[in-house]
């Protein structure tokens, strides 16, 4: 049993980042420049309009603009290339992103890589794929983002430590299994045919769950220490269950997420976090044009 848990409070984190967010849109605003967000949803499918709400409620905390820009769901992927096309010309908007899943007539691929990647605070343009993979500077995508900011907030070391990643997903497994590398922590992805998942998550100084399956993680799969990130939003009975059964691996965790209230809190702020990046990189190339 370990002795002291720490429960990483995602809320507090998010707060905090987001007064500083607020500080620098108000500076923004003063030199007469508005940061621009628009969010393109097609339908209303409800766990997208769900997360769709949790941006309006973050860009009114900090008054950032943002634009819904809602779509019927029959509208054709070359429609919605065009909008895009649209809003990449459009000097007033710094970030797009455009809410998944997208309908099957519409291709992901296409879409995400008509996004100028300059734009694309979500991360999943290609090219800034490709750039989180070598290292270079880029819009980290917003649940590794606020995996990795929750940890420097708790000043957790990596470097050198064994990690551990449940998932390979574009959105979670894989950019956040790159950006522990980059901190030259040692890092194991594990996937639906890792054979014995158990001995990998046993030697996990830090543990991070991204699998979709509720309680998945146990206590006995938990090397004691460790820190257990739980990346998981299912939905039990009408309650909100991660991919770690709490219960058991909370005590023989040094730290943990809790769900809700973890990491699902965090990833509006770095969403924000990118749109203000995306508007100090446009003033620097206006700078040196
Ligand atoms: P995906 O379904 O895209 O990926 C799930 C991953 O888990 C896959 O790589 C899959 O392996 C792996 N997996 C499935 N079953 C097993 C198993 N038995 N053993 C080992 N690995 C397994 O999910 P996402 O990455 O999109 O999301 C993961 C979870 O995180 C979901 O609950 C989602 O709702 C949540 N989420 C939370 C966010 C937040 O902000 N908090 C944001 C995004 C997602 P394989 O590749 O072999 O199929």
């Amino acid at each position: 049993m370990h002795k002291e848990t720490v429960v990483i409070d995602g809320r507090v984190i998010a707060r905090a980042l987001l007064e500083e967010l607020e500080i620098e849109i108000k500076n923004f605003k003063e030199q007469g420049i508005i940061p621009k967000l628009t969010v393109v949803i097609l339908g209303d499918d409800p766990s997208a309009m769900a997360y769709v709400r949790m941006i309006e409620k973050g860009c009114k905390t900090v008054d950032m603009e943002l634009d819904l820009l809602k779509l019927p769901l029959e509208a054709t992927e070359e429609f919605l290339v065009a909008e895009i096309c649209r809003l990449n010309r459009d000097d007033r908007v710094h970030g797009i992103l455009v809410q998944m899943p997208l309908p099957s007539h519409i291709r992901e691929n296409v879409i995400l890589s008509t996004i100028d990647y300059r734009k694309d605070v979500d991360g999943f343009n290609p090219i800034n794929a490709g750039r989180l993979v070598v290292g270079a500077d880029t819009y980290l995508p917003c649940t590794p983002g606020g995996i990795m900011h929750a940890l420097d907030y708790h000043n957790i070391e990596l470097s050198g430590k064994n990690a551990v990643v449940i998932g390979r997903s574009n959105i979670v497994g894989k950019p956040i299994a790159m950006l522990l590398l980059e901190r030259n922590a040692t890092v194991t992805i594990c996937h639906s045919r890792t054979a014995d998942l158990k001995s990998h998550t046993k030697n996990a100084d830090i543990l991070v769950a991204a699998v979709g399956r509720a309680n998945f993680v146990t206590g006995d799969m938990v090397k004691e220490g460790a820190v257990v990130i739980d990346v998981g939003i299912n939905v039990i009975d009408g309650k909100l269950v991660g991919d770690v059964e709490y219960n058991s691996v909370a005590p023989v965790s040094a730290y943990i997420t809790p769900v809700p209230g973890g990491v699902g809190s965090t990833t509006i702020s770095i969403l924000i976090q990118n749109t203000l990046k995306s508007v100090k990189r446009a003033l620097k190339r206006m700078e040196t044009k």
